[in-house]
């Protein structure tokens, strides 16, 4: 089974400790913030790591995939 690791900056993220991911780059208007136009990674316990744009993209597609495949991994009953 692959495993649910996702490289962000310089970490190996395991894809469960996501609680989300930014959709807009970052913008807080201090001259000295590293941020800028990043896009946030939100973990567990108030820790946040910052992506690039094509990292933000590359973590939402394996979010989805793994999300997927968990969902598959059972007998989804739904009411479409
Ligand atoms: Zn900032």
């Amino acid at each position: 089974m692959e495993s649910p690791l996702f490289l962000v900056d310089d970490k190996h993220l395991p894809l469960y400790r996501i609680v989300w991911v930014s959709d807009t780059p970052h913008f807080c208007g201090e001259e000295d913030c590293m941020c800028e136009g990043r896009y946030e990674v939100r973990l567990e316990a108030d820790e946040s790591l910052w992506a690039n744009r094509e990292e933000r993209d590359c973590l939402v597609t394996a979010l989805q995939q793994w999300c997927g495949d968990v969902e598959g991994e059972g007998p989804i009953e739904g009411d479409l």
